[in-house]
């Protein structure tokens, strides 16, 4: 069984590739299990047929916590995937974590995950804030493999920095940084600059994405975009990441270095 958790700032690309691995693996004839762990919402419904809405998991308990069942948030999508969406508080009310903390726990109670029902399990996991939260599937051990999106951007890295320091501190739990996968905001971007941020992080890059026309196309036409355009560039990268994602090896991958803040804008500096 594969755990896997996609982290990363917002609006980097954690949805649009989570959603693509998973809907990868569930045509490559596995089952999967995909988490939704962002309060914005928008990752599970990408993967239901013809789009959508779907009841998240704190919608199900705000309305009555007791009449509460896995049956009620858990959703079938296209090539059978299981989605369940973490949900996110009333706008200005609550606290976004904290939801991503109560779906977890509730996923526990009813045992949801488990070996032998799932092949893989995909959580997208926003990441600018790295709380008790949105930290949640590193600390009760749900998720094993993390991996982190990144751009050429200052901030991007940053927030890589911060996830990173997350990992290390839940290792003990038998998290693992996977790597990083670089999801390009321009086409000159400064490739070399992602390869030595990873590096004094002591992990690498699994692989670059490029700009790719075909991953707004697919979003309009509510597909993933493996499923849209599966010979564009980004889809043929999305795969090949996929393939090095299930052939990691837990033992092999080493703990974070992370930056201290004075050592991070340093490294950025020019
Ligand atoms: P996140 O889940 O990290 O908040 P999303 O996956 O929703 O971010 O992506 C944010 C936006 O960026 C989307 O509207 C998507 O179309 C766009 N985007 C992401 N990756 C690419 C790419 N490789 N090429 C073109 N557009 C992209
Ligand atoms: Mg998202």
């Amino acid at each position: 069984m594969h755990r896997i958790a996609i982290y990363g700032k917002g609006g980097i690309g954690k949805s649009v590739i989570a959603t693509a691995l998973t809907a990868h693996y569930a045509q490559q004839g596995q089952s999967v299990l995909h988490v939704g762990c962002d309060p914005k919402g928008d990752s599970a419904p990408r993967l239901l047929e013809g789009g959508g809405t779907m009841e998240t998991v704190l919608d199900m308990l705000s309305r009555n916590p007791n009449t509460a069942s896995a049956q009620g948030v858990l959703h079938t999508g296209r090539h059978g995937i299981v989605c369940c969406e973490a949900g996110g508080p009333e706008p200005g009310l609550g606290c976004g974590g904290r939801g991503v903390a109560k779906t977890l726990e509730f996923l526990d109670e009813m045992e949801v995950i488990s070996d032998g029902d799932q092949d893989v399990v995909v959580f997208d996991v926003l990441g600018d804030v790295v709380c008790g939260g949105f930290a949640a599937p590193l600390r009760r051990g749900f998720a094993e493999q993390i991996l982190i999106v990144v751009s050429e951007e200052p901030m991007a890295l940053f927030a890589a920095n911060n996830i990173s320091k997350a990992v290390k501190t839940y290792s003990r739990n038998g998290v693992f940084l996977g790597g990083f996968i670089a999801n390009l905001k321009s086409e000159g971007a400064d490739r070399d600059l992602i390869n030595r941020f990873a590096e004094a992080l002591s992990t690498r890059v699994l692989a670059f994405i490029p700009r790719d026309p075909e991953v707004q196309l697919a979003e309009r036409r509510r597909l993933t975009i493996v499923e849209s355009a599966p010979e564009s560039p980004a889809a043929k990268a999305i795969m090949a990441l996929a393939e090095d994602i299930v052939g990691a090896d837990a033992e092999a991958a080493p703990l974070p270095t992370p930056l201290s803040d004075e050592e991070f804008f340093e490294f950025i500096k020019e």
